[in-house]
């Protein structure tokens, strides 16, 4: 069976997309490794999504789920491992040697957060360690934080916090931070930022939630301690793009370029939706806006082409 549309993915970008594109009437077939996707780890409250004061991860995942099922819509357990384009039909290929065909294809395969692998990171995770800023640094009110990580990411959520908290340290392994002029000047400014270099991270310790961060002092080799109640791990993202063989251009950090009004790639009736997407900031909203624009465009190109 060849269908309308294959969505990788069923993370927020993933979801929105099969809900608009059913409502066009597509056939549509929903692989991914699991549904919810970065959501389904959001332990603590989501408070930045409209129409929800405050949601759990899981709780927002059960919301997905029954809006699916509600829409005849069911998720394909698996992991695409590649993509092909023969007489503009896509052959999308799983990890168990299933082969599966579309007129067109979303990627909505998301990203993940570079863990800094030092003890405490998983066990406090969502419990003082986090990852995304714009997403929990409220939580923070008047306390002290660090972030990990002095590039351009590690200096802004710096200055995004020291709106709320009462200091941030910025831990960065190298000699010097890697952060741009702009960002180093608005850190520069700030009373309530410190950067810290040639710190290497060690462990991060609490009782309940996280209470200090350790690192070693890489010019003298001595460990030292800082009392904080958040760390923030802002060292990168890695995007689920490998599978997307040549069919789409990469930028450097391995996330998909698009074009802005239609997020079709370089390789027409394939679009790409939310975090696996070149973007400044990852968040649910914007993912699921794009997923709502990637299907209404691959309708526009499946009527075209069929
Ligand atoms: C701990 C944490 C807390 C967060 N808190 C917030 C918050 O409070 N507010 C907010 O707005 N944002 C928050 N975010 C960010 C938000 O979760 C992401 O921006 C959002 O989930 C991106 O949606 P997505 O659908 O693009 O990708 P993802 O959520 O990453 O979903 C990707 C989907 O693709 C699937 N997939 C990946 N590779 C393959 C493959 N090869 N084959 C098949 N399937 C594949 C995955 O299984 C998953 O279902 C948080 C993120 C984390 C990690």
């Amino acid at each position: 069976m060849t269908y309308d549309l294959i969505i990788i993915g069923a993370g927020p970008a993933g979801v929105s997309a099969a809900v608009y594109a059913t409502r066009q009437k597509l056939s549509i077939l929903m692989l991914s490794k699991d549904i919810g996707g970065q959501v389904a780890k959001k332990a603590v409250d989501i408070e930045n999504y409209p129409g929800f004061e405050k949601i759990s991860g899981p709780d927002l995942v059960d919301l997905y789920k029954k809006q699916l099922k509600a829409n005849d819509l069911s998720v394909t357990l698996g992991e695409v491992v590649g993509i092909e384009k023969n007489d503009n039909i896509f052959s999308v290929k799983t990890v168990d040697d299933k082969e599966y065909k579309a007129i067109s294809v979303i990627v909505t395969s998301g990203a993940e957060s570079k863990l800094i692998h030092v003890p405490g990171e998983e066990e406090f995770a969502g419990k003082g360690v986090s990852y995304c800023s714009l997403c929990d640094g409220p939580v923070f009110k008047n306390k002290d934080v660090a972030v990990v990580g002095g590039g351009n990411n590690g200096f802004e959520t710096a200055v995004f916090l020291s709106n709320y908290v009462k200091s941030v340290k910025v831990l960065e392994y190298g000699e010097k931070a890697n952060a741009d002029a702009e960002n180093q000047e608005l850190v520069a400014k700030n009373p309530n930022i410190e950067v810290i270099t040639n710190a290497q991270v060690t462990k991060i310790e609490g009782k309940v939630f996280v209470s200090a961060i350790y690192y070693e002092d890489r010019a003298n080799k001595k460990e030292k301690k800082i009392d904080v109640s958040g760390v923030f791990v802002e060292i990168g993202y890695s995007p689920s793009t490998n599978f997307l063989g040549n069919l789409v251009d990469l930028n450097e950090k391995n996330e998909v370029i698009f074009n802005s009004e239609t997020l079709e790639t370089k390789t027409p009736g394939l679009f790409s939706a939310g975090d696996c997407n070149v973007s400044r900031y990852k968040q649910i909203v914007m993912a699921s806006g794009q997923g709502a624009l990637a299907a209404l465009s691959a309708y526009n190109y499946i009527r075209k082409v069929s």
